[in-house]
């Protein structure tokens, strides 16, 4: 039988690192300090018109509580890493992504407009819903809500502010959604 710590050390193996400091062990994304620095050094590009554009999403499993609760903690890591996965696949072209805190991540999208961060999204939040997380004769789907920030005139703290407030406001407006 394949336990959970084996599935999580295959799904670290297609992830690149040099510092593991740097790595969140749960999921084999970038933990928070590396994040910061990357930010940094985006708005730095942006500020010598290296790069012409920077959006910060902050996105959050919806009712994740209920899935500890109902299916245990060993199951919810294991639908944590997922979902972690599947994050890191479909954003690698777009930009960077961190697991921002528990079941909150953390994305950072250099170059491209709104509307083609609002498609990436989308896509994203389809196929989070769509993924079929199995425990033993159940099925379970989760969703994510999606906080954006692509505020030009902005500073790092307030940039992340206001992701932090749209991702509120989707959850207040009943989860499942991308709020920008
Ligand atoms: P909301 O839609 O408002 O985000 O509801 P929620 O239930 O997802 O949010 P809440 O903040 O009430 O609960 C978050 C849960 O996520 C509780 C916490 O135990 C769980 N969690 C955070 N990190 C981990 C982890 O590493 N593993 C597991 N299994 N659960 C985690
Ligand atoms: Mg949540
Ligand atoms: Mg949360």
């Amino acid at each position: 039988t394949i336990s959970t710590l084996d599935i999580i050390a295959t799904q670290k193996q297609n992830i690149s690192y040099k510092n593991i400091a740097e790595i969140d062990y749960l999921t084999g994304l970038y933990n928070r300090a590396p994040m910061n620095e990357i930010i940094s050094k985006h708005f730095k590009m942006l500020s010598n018109h290296q790069i012409h554009s920077l959006a910060i999403i902050l996105c959050d499993i919806d009712n994740f509580k209920n899935v500890n609760d109902t299916y245990g903690h060993i199951f919810g890591d294991i639908v944590l890493s997922k979902v972690a996965e599947i994050l890191n696949i479909k954003i690698s072209k777009f930009g960077k992504i961190c697991r921002w805190g528990g079941e909150e991540f953390m994305l950072v999208f250099e170059n491209h407009t709104l509307e083609e961060t609002l498609t990436c999204l989308e896509q994203l939040q389809a196929e989070i819903r769509e993924f079929v997380h199995a425990i033993e004769e159940t099925e379970i789907y989760v969703t994510m809500t999606f906080g954006v920030a692509c505020d030009g005139t902005l500073e790092i703290e307030e940039l992340i502010e206001l992701a932090d407030h749209k991702l509120y406001e989707g959850k207040s407006a009943g989860r499942n959604c991308i709020v920008s």
